[in-house]
């Protein structure tokens, strides 16, 4: 049994009020609030353990340097990678991206080269793929979606070719919650010998990933979209392929040996962690992780997927109701607007409701374009979400529309 109110005990913001409202907060797919467990380690650390890891002799940088590569394993084990060099730590997704563009478009893009991006990504997806490209002179391709929020795989065959470097996919959709079948994209482009970065920072919080079964070359995601603390991030990268790709920034713990003349880089992940990491962060990530496998992936999945069937049903029984996106496979996000209500007036106007959803263009202006929209409101909801949110959002969308 999941039980979602013992759940919600461990996470004290949820007890606040907002404008004398109790707090509905449905904003997880922007970022998702904190456990004890999560808030609790930082402080233990840094009241007890802090010290810089890896290059001390002390007993304190010793044991902030085990928790720190405990938390590694913690990862690894979490999205089932064969080895922690293969887990690099960043400050988030979008620096996770913007490592393997810059290493990857280093190591082998040329002129005239092409890079593939699917028609729903998040813009830390595209803009450091475009940039790497008009470094290169290289090109973006895009995989079109349907109408209904789906990716065309058949054209996907129909853009890879010789010149293709790599192909890049969010797992889910953080706009209309398409939960794209990522292990095809790989399938696929492997028959093409390209690999596949999976945007994953929209999968990880909602449901079981295995990137060993996914198959794909490389998998970034965010520590703070999965309950764990902001400014921490991971890269997976297939070991041969992170072999093969040079340091993204240089400085302190990516080296071998330095001198003047040359300078030799050091072991995966390493060579990828240049500067002191947020080492505080990564113990509190382990936290999060181990937090929700203590929940179980699928328990939370079962029950946001439930939760998200009946928020669609009571969505689409309002009046004026559009909503975006109504593909086959969906996750817990889901994007609207109501009749000619500007989706700015509507959040703000649940805000005064104590209600916390998002609005705009959310980080994917090109896929508004293909909707023909400026923006929309997006309630996306987490492992403490509950169907009394749910209908609190369902009544104060009415109310709203009312007022109009
Ligand atoms: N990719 C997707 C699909 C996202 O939804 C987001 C954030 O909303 C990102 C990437 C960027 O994540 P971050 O801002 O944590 O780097």
């Amino acid at each position: 049994m999941y039980d979602v109110n013992r759940v919600r005990e461990d996470f004290p913001i949820l007890t606040r009020q907002i404008y004398g409202r109790p707090l509905v907060y449905l904003d997880n797919g922007a970022t998702t609030q904190k456990p004890r467990q999560v808030v609790e380690a930082m402080v233990d650390e840094y009241y007890n353990v802090n010290a810089n890891v890896h290059r001390g002799v002390h007993f304190l940088s010793q044991q902030a340097t085990e928790l720190h590569e405990a938390s590694r394993e913690t990862v690894r084990r979490f999205i089932n990678a064969r080895s922690t060099a293969e887990i690099v730590f960043t400050r988030g997704t979008t620096e996770s991206i913007n490592l393997l563009a810059f290493s990857l478009g280093e190591a082998m893009v040329k002129e005239g080269d092409e890079v593939v991006v699917s028609a729903m990504e998040h813009h830390s997806n595209i803009v450091p793929w475009q940039m790497m490209c008009e470094r290169k002179g290289a090109q973006l391709r895009v995989i079109p979606m349907t109408d209904e929020g789906e990716l065309q795989l058949e054209a996907l065959e129909g853009l890879l070719t010789k010149r293709t470097r790599i192909v890049c996919c969010t797992q889910v959709s953080n706009v209309l919650g398409t939960v794209n079948p990522v292990k095809e994209v790989v399938r696929i482009a492997h028959e093409k010998g390209v690999p596949v970065l999976v945007d994953g920072a929209q999968s990880v919080p909602h449901m079981p990933v295995d990137v060993q079964d996914l198959d794909c070359e490389f998998f970034a995601f965010s520590g703070h979209k999965v309950y764990g603390p902001t400014g921490v991030g991971v890269l997976y990268g297939k070991e041969e392929w992170l072999d093969k790709l040079p340091p993204y920034q240089g400085g302190g713990e990516m080296i071998k040996n330095v001198t003047f003349e040359k300078t030799t880089y050091n072991e995966l992940p390493y060579k990828f962690e240049a500067g002191t990491p947020d080492y505080v962060a990564t113990h509190a990530l382990a936290k999060a992780l181990d937090y929700v496998s203590g929940l179980g992936m699928e328990k939370i999945e079962t029950h946001e997927q439930e939760l998200t069937r009946y928020a669609l049903e009571r969505l689409q029984a309002i009046e004026g109701m559009h909503i975006f996106g109504a593909a086959q496979q969906r996750d817990a996000v889901i994007s609207f607007q109501v009749g000619n209500i500007h989706h700015l007036d509507m959040g703000t106007l649940l805000d005064r409701l104590g209600i916390a959803v998002r609005t705009g263009h959310h980080c994917a202006e090109p896929l508004m374009r293909r909707l023909g929209i400026e923006g929309t409101v997006r309630a996306s909801f987490g492992l403490y979400n509950t169907k009394s949110e749910v209908d609190a959002l369902a009544e104060g969308i009415e109310r709203v529309r009312r007022m109009f």
